[in-house]
């Protein structure tokens, strides 16, 4: 049986989850699921000056709404720190590393003649080959890798191919600091490896890092995970991806009302394919992804594919899942929630709303007619379709629609009948109904209208209009 695939997020906790944090998050996720793998969460807090407890729920709230779920705790890489530093002790007590006594000023003034002697100013210690007996006694240290001088490390990425360093070019990284802390590249490479994870799937700004993650698994005797450094996200305009672009932050996706299955369908698209499928489900996504189908140049932000793909799939959704993110929308956004009766007529007219609704705010316009309550205040719009003409027309209609069965057949037939009696055509009554019903002149249409909203609220609706105001 093959490895169990072991997949990882691991943001740095300083800020929102930036829409390429999801996106990263998402291949990950899709990776694992797809391959009967878990995927696991990491917060990198190590920088404890940058880290905030605020940006950690910022990112596990996006996830949620991604509904990006992961495997196991979610492991703080800041309480991990003790074990770092037992690896860097390990790699000292097996020679894979050694302790340093430069000081900064000593290392200044190598690459000082190193600079001006045309030579590489990667710092060489002299500390490298000392033997312990040479050490000085309780002068400050920092412990080192000794890297290899020699040859080159390969990095074999799913996405970017082999990428070759020369190892010449890769100094002594310090693992723990003067101070015993251990430095940001050792804790990441001791948590993937204790953590199982089998695939690094991330922003291809940390290929350079890979190298020197390696250089730890090497002198740790450990496996490698399979690398994929996937690259960054861009604007529109095809600049790397800034806060002119607008919205960076998932929240602020949701707060505008989006679907999270159509944020993560779109960004799978984004930087991933599968043939020219467009369109798809989690379950598709899952079984098809693979680290192969991601493209080596940056993905390009496209609002106006996005809100397609966000209207396909509130069509898509089933009406229960449709209400719920909308009611979530609703609480994100601090507007009131939907009572038990607005909600019952939600759903039974989910069916009218749902269809060319690329957005929670635009399915709530097309529900206008729902969340109104009468009397109803025609806006401007609406209310230029309720002239004295008009009004007319609805206080002989009404009656006959009092009478009517509600049923769409035959409330269609009288309407017809009854504007051929007068000489016109339907369309010219559907003014003055819709205002009358939704106080509005975009809504969904009439017949739809009414059979939602039921005979007697209806008729009400059309009584008031063709009564009211001058
Ligand atoms: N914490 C890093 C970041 O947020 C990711 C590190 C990694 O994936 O190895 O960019």
């Amino acid at each position: 049986m093959s490895q169990q695939v072991v997949t990882r997020f691991a943001p740095s906790p300083t800020g929102y989850l930036h829409i390429g944090g999801a996106r990263t998050a998402l291949f990950n996720w899709l990776f694992a699921r797809g391959h009967g793998g878990k995927f696991l969460l990491r917060i990198e807090d190590t920088d404890r000056a940058r880290s905030t407890p605020e940006a950690t729920q910022a990112i596990l709230d996006g996830l949620a709404w991604l509904g990006l779920d992961h495997d196991g705790d979610v492991i703080s890489q800041f309480e991990r720190a003790d074990r770092h530093r037992a690896v860097a002790l390990e790699m000292l007590a097996a020679d894979k590393a050694y302790k340093c006594y430069a000081t900064q000023d000593e290392i200044q003034t190598f690459r000082d003649t190193a600079r001006a002697e045309g030579k590489s100013t990667l710092f060489q210690s002299p500390w490298r080959d000392a033997s312990p007996d040479m050490h000085p006694k309780d002068a400050p240290y920092v412990i080192r890798i000794k890297a290899p001088r020699e040859g080159s490390t390969v990095i074999h990425d799913k996405v970017q191919g082999d990428v070759t360093i020369r190892n010449d070019q890769l100094d002594d990284m310090v693992l723990l600091r003067g101070d015993g802390n251990p430095v940001y590249m050792l804790a990441v490479a001791v948590d993937d490896h204790d953590m199982g994870v089998t695939h690094v799937i991330r922003g291809d700004d940390h290929l350079n890092n890979a190298a020197r993650q390696m250089m730890i698994y090497t002198a740790m005797g450990w496996p490698l995970p399979v690398y994929a450094h996937i690259p960054l996200i861009h604007g529109p305009d095809g600049k790397k991806l800034s806060k002119r672009h607008g919205a960076l932050g998932v929240e602020e996706y949701q707060k505008m009302g989006y679907p999270a299955a159509g944020i993560r369908n779109y960004l799978a698209r984004l930087g991933w394919g599968h043939g020219d499928d467009e369109f798809f489900s989690d379950e598709q996504a899952k079984a098809w992804f693979e680290l192969e189908g991601i493209g080596k140049a940056p993905a390009r932000l496209d609002f106006k594919k996005l809100e397609n793909l966000c209207g396909q799939h509130i069509a898509a959704m089933p009406d229960a899942a449709v209400l719920h993110e909308l009611s979530e929308f609703l609480a994100v956004t601090g507007q009131p929630a939907l009572s038990a009766e607005k909600l019952a007529l939600f759903s039974e007219a989910m069916y009218c709303l749902k269809e060319r609704a690329k957005t929670f705010p635009e399915l709530l316009d097309k529900a206008q007619f729902i969340m109104v309550d009468r009397p109803i205040q025609p806006d401007e719009k609406a209310a230029a379709h309720l002239d004295s003409v008009s009004r007319g027309i609805l206080s002989e209609l009404t009656p006959q629609l009092q009478n009517a069965r509600w049923k769409r057949d035959d409330l269609e037939a009288l309407a017809n009948q009854f504007a051929e009696d007068h000489g016109t055509k339907f369309g010219k009554l559907a003014g003055p109904l819709r205002a009358a019903l939704a106080g509005r002149s975009a809504t969904p249409s009439v017949f739809d209208m009414m059979l939602v909203l039921g005979r007697d609220e209806s008729i009400a609706r059309l009584t008031d209009a063709a009564s009211g105001g001058s």
